[in-house]
This record gives C-alpha cells, structure tokens and sequence, in this order.
C-alpha cells in the first residue's frame, strides 16, 4: 500500500462515519449474539432437564413394578414385560435386569440373557447405590437402579435387601439432535442479525456523518464577508445551525480584527506623518527664503528639533504598545516594594510639576510589596501622573494615594485638571485617542500612553478605571492582585 492510500485509509478509520458504523455495529450485534447464545443454552439444558425427569420417572415405575410384581420369585411377569417393550420402543431404550449373581435376567436386545454382568455400575447398585453414566460421545445415559424388596426373615420379621439391578440405558440422540436444531435456528438469527446491523450501521453512518459534511460543504461555499447569508435557509439539525452561526460570529470577529488593524495603520501612518510634514513645511521655507537671517535659521532647526523629538516618541510608545501586547512577552514578575517605585516616579515627575506650580501630594496608608514587573509598573505610575500633570490647570494638584486589601493594591491618580467629558471617559484608552487633538501637539502626547497603561495593567491581571468632570478633575484608578498567578 502506498502512502496516499495508507493515509486515506487511516482518515477513514479515523473518520465519524466510520466511528459510527463500528459503534452502531457493536451495539446491535453484541446483544444478538449473546440472546442468541443464552437462547440455545437455556432452550437446550431445559430439553435435556426434562427428558433427565422422564427417564428417571420411568425407572422409578418400572422398578417398583418389578418389585411389587415379584419379578425374582416368579421369573417372568406380564405386566414387567409389557412396559418394558414399551419403554424400549418409545424411548429408543435398551433394559435389563440382573439378579445379585451378576446374571442378565432380562435384555431387550435378547443376546445377553444369561450372560455374567461385568459393569462396574452394576456392582455399585447391587450395594444399594443408584448410578446415573452420561456418555455424550456414544450419545447414551445409563441407569442403574438397585432393586429392594423387603423380604421376610428366618425370626418372622421383615427386611430390606437388594434382590437385583435395573439397568436402563436411553438413547441421547434426540438431545444433540434438539440442539444441533435450535443451533441451526440461532445461527440463522445470527447471520441475519448480522446483515440487518451492516445495514443500520451503513444507513446511521451515513446520517449522522451528513451534518458536518453539510457544515464543509456550507462553509466552502461562503464567498462573502457574512459568512451564511441567511441561517433560516438552512435546513439543517439545530447543532448544524448552530456551528454555522459560531462560524458567522467568527467572520465577523475576524473582520473586526482586521478593521481594527486597518485603522491602526492606517492611524500610525497618520501619526507618523504630521511630524515630517512640519518638519518638510519648515525646511522648505527656510529653502524658499534666500540669505535668510541666522536667528530664523536657528528658530526653525529648533522647531526642527522638536518635532524629531516627536516623531522619535511615537515610534517608541508604538514599539512599547506592540511589545507589551505581544502575548509571546511575559512579563518579568519580582517582589516589588511599591511604595520605593511611586516614590522615585514622583521625584522624576517634579520638575514638570513645579513648571506649572502644580503641588504633588503622596499619600501611602501602608508599606506594600507586591509581584510586579518593576518597570513596566513604573511605566504605569509615570504615565498616569505625567498626564493629571500635563492635564491639570497651573497651581493645581496632583494626589497619588496607595493602598491595599488582603488580595489587591490600589494606586489612585488624582488631579484638580480640566476633566474628560462622559463620552471620551469610554475611549481614553483607545490607541491614538486625544480629546483635543490640536491641544496635544502642544503637549506633546502620542495618543498611546493611557492604551500602553492598560496593556502593562491588563498584564499583571489587574484592572484600570477612570472617573472624571469635566473643568473639575479626573481620577485614574489601578487596581493589581499582591500576589501573580501565571495562567
Ligand atoms: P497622550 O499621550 O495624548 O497623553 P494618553 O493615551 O496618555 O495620550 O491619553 C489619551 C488622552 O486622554 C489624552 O490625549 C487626553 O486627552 C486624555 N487624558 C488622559 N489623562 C488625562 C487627565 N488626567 N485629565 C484629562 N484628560 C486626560
């Protein structure tokens, strides 16, 4: 067998449809065959049961006829006679009876009359014991019965004594021949049985392996962005409709997704181009002006300057984004005293602060440390106060609180700045969302920072919310479980 076809033949093996035709197969035939088999075994040993009964009844009879009738004494008895040619011929049966000398008394197959009697059975009967020889090959069963009569004795009083042997030996043919009957009959039901579950196996393996040859067949048909246009079309089992509509709602994440990078790019292309288009604008100008003065020159290299410094900022914070987003990036967690890191990020943050007399207030209830990436948490802390900075009014504040319960910590970012209304409130953590857009080139924001901040939170499987009123303040709350368990 080649390699194609040995791969084909293990997909079939492996397939539903064949895994439904073996199962629906074992399902009907292990139950017909064992029927089949208590079937022939109780029909059988109840056969031979009954026979046993009436053979035995028979000996019963026939012994005590020769006892009553005084067979011994008397030599001959019509009636002893008579049932035992009946019995002979209804029962297939050879009979005969032997005195306590071992002497065939009597045999219906008459060569033996007078012979000496050497079965070993036959002995054991005359000492009173009733012997029963089953021979299945010779197909016979053999009874001997001990003959006990009460006889009279020398002091006038009476006893039992075995005066001689009943030997009956019945043909069994009729038994093999009873099961090799009802063998045949359940052979017959077997073979049946057997083609009526290749049919059922065949027929259900082929039903129930439809379904999902159906779903292929759908879905390979699907040439649009909606996937199945119309579900109510299909005409299909609920489980077929529902693989279809998961399959639907998978196009439409999947769309989602890629309209999702679209914009990105689409929003990083924007964003990476403002900056050089400044920078052409105030090149070209300085080119258009000849002899020019030296402070124009120097005016615009630093205008330049500045919107390098830009251009170089975004491509970083893009850089941090895509990294802290890489699923592949873990996080390097270490024990972390908290309180140490917002400390050093205030201390950092303090020259920005005092440029707009802004007052930074810091507020720790409790030492706390915690499993964090250091600098990615640093980045969170100095992103969060750098905007309540940058986003506050001149002689504002900044309050930074920690605190913690017995699972959390909380970091709580407060400002007294000019506020987010309700509706940005939802998107502030989008990538490259700015309230105001023109107001950020003056600032000098990226659009990245708070959309970084929930990635590095988001990390540390913790959460991030923001509160706000516009004109009055904004508060950011991070909240990162103390302890980090890898997932
Ligand atoms: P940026 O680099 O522009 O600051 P961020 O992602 O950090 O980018 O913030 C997104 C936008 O959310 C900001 O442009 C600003 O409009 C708004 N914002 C963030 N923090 C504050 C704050 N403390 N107060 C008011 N507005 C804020």
């Amino acid at each position: 067998m080649n390699k194609s076809k040995l791969d084909a033949f293990l997909n079939y093996i492996k397939s539903l449809k064949f895994t439904v035709f073996v199962v629906t197969l074992i399902v009907i035939i292990v139950p017909i065959l064992a029927i089949g088999t208590i079937f022939l075994n109780v029909s059988t040993s109840k056969y031979y049961n009954n026979r046993l009964e009436e053979y035995k009844s028979n000996n019963v009879m026939l012994k005590n006829n020769i006892i009553s009738s005084g067979y011994f004494d008397k030599k001959q008895s019509d009636a002893v006679n008579a049932q035992i040619n009946l019995l002979s011929n209804e029962f297939d049966a050879r009979i005969q009876i032997i005195d306590t000398a071992n002497i065939i008394r009597e045999d219906t197959k008459s060569s033996d009359i007078g012979h000496t009697s050497i079965s070993k059975d036959v002995f054991k009967a005359l000492k009173g014991k009733d012997v029963m020889e089953e021979n299945s090959d010779l197909d016979y069963i053999e009874f001997s019965t001990p003959l006990i009569a009460t006889v009279s004795t020398a002091d006038g009083g009476s006893a039992k004594k075995t005066v001689g042997v009943l030997c009956t030996n019945y043909s069994t043919a009729n038994i093999s021949e009873y099961r090799n009957e009802v063998k045949r009959v359940v052979y017959i039901a077997f073979a049946l049985g057997i083609i009526f579950a290749l049919v059922v196996a065949g027929v259900c393996s082929k039903f129930f392996a439809r379904p999902i040859r159906r779903v292929g067949e759908i879905i390979k048909d699907v040439k649009h962005r909606r996937g199945v246009e119309d579900l109510d079309e299909v005409k299909d089992c609920t489980e077929v409709k529902q693989i279809l509509s998961d399959f639907n709602t998978m196009i439409d994440n999947f769309y989602a997704e890629q309209k999702k990078r679209d914009d990105f790019v689409s929003n990083v292309s924007h964003e990476l181009k403002t900056p050089i288009t400044s920078m052409k604008v105030l090149a070209d100008s300085l080119v258009g002006q000849e002899g020019a003065p030296e402070e124009l020159y120097q005016e615009f290299l630093e205008d330049i300057s500045t919107e390098i410094e830009r251009e170089s900022q975004i491509i970083n914070d893009l850089l941090d984004l895509v990294n802290t987003e890489n699923i592949e990036n873990e996080i390097s967690i270490s024990q972390v005293n908290i309180n140490d890191v917002l400390e050093s990020v205030l201390k950092t943050v303090k020259p920005i602060a005092e440029e707009k007399n802004i007052e930074v207030v810091y507020e720790s209830f409790r030492p706390i440390i915690a499993d964090v990436d250091e600098l990615k948490f640093a980045r969170v802390v100095t992103n969060l106060v750098e905007n309540a900075i940058k986003y506050n009014k001149v002689d504002g504040t900044v309050t930074v609180s920690l605190n913690a319960d017995h699972q959390y910590f909380f970091v709580k970012v407060q400002d007294t700045g000019i506020g987010i209304s309700e509706e940005d409130q939802a998107r502030v953590f989008e990538r490259f969302f700015r309230v105001d857009k023109a107001r950020a080139r003056e600032t000098g924001g990226s659009g990245l920072g708070l959309a970084i901040t929930k990635e590095i939170v988001k990390k540390h499987h913790g959460s991030i919310g923001v509160h706000s009123k516009e004109d009055e303040g904004t508060t950011f709350t991070v909240r990162i479980p103390l302890k980090y368990i890898e997932e």
